[in-house]
Formats: structure tokens, sequence, C-alpha cells
């Protein structure tokens, strides 16, 4: 076997590293376990969607986007907590993404698709989450019934 990567590096190290890079698989996955046990069949990140969604249900026409809570800026503690260092590039970066998802569920939703998101902190309970995704998935989206997009709901 290759001994490339034979020198971890630090646990500090790696800790951080962890904590800043982009894409956060983890709570993704446990969403995507969580699905797959209650029988759901889903694809992921499909390309030709408007913010390549993580998890896609084409026939209802829905997917979820499961967000980190630094990255995206949820309202909650983990959300809030700003690096001390290049405070304004962080908050600069957080507000783009901010921005770009908005516009995401935007198109999303022209194109008559309905989205969950799904912040990283509401992951802990289970229970609490297998209802929400049941609720979400179950239900007969708006878009799926009317065919013209416009006008009062
Ligand atoms: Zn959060």
């Amino acid at each position: 076997m290759s001994s490339l990567k034979l020198l971890p590096p630090s646990e500090e190290r790696s800790r951080n590293m962890r904590a800043i890079k982009g894409r956060d698989t983890k709570p993704e996955m446990r969403v995507r376990r969580l699905l797959h046990s209650m029988g759901y069949r889903y694809r992921l990140h499909r390309k030709d969607l408007p913010g390549k969604p993580d998890i896609v249900f084409g026939p209802r026409r829905k997917v979820i986007f499961v967000h980190g809570c630094f990255w995206h800026g949820h309202s909650c503690k983990a959300g809030q907590r700003i690096p001390k260092t290049n405070t304004e590039f962080w908050s600069n970066k957080i507000e783009a993404n901010i921005e770009r998802d908005r516009r995401q569920l935007e198109a999303l939703s022209q194109a008559g698709w309905t989205a969950l998101m799904l912040w990283e902190c509401e992951l802990r309970d289970a229970d609490a989450l297998r209802d929400r995704l049941t609720a979400f998935l179950d239900s007969i989206a708006p878009a799926a019934i009317s065919c013209t997009g416009s006008g009062p709901a």
C-alpha cells in the first residue's frame, strides 16, 4: 500500500481543518442514513438543479439541503461564531453563502421544486428529524398541483 499519508497532522491541526473544510459531509450522512432506514429513495447532488441539492427526490420534486450552521450563517450559537481572526473575510464569505442559498431556493421553487433546509444543529434529535422528513416528503407540494406558477396561491 502507499505510504504517502503515513504522517498524520497534529491532532489540533486536523481538528481545525475539519472545522474549516467547506463540504461538511457528516451531517448529510446522518440524514441519508435515516432516510434510507425509512425506505425513501433519493439521488445525490444533482448537478442539473440550482444549488446542486444534497438529497433529491425526483418523482416528488423535492430536495433537501443539509446546511452547516457556520457556513450558512444559521441564527444558532454555532452559526454566529465568527472567527476572531480575519473576521471580515469570514463574515463576507458567510454573507455570500446566505445570499446564494436564497437565490438557489428561489430558482428551485420557480422550477417547481420544494426544498427543505435542515441545519446541522437540528439533526441531533433523531425522532424529531424523522417526523420532519415524513411531513416534508409525504405532503403534496403545491407546485405539483398547480401547473402555472404565477398568481396568488
Ligand atoms: Zn444551527
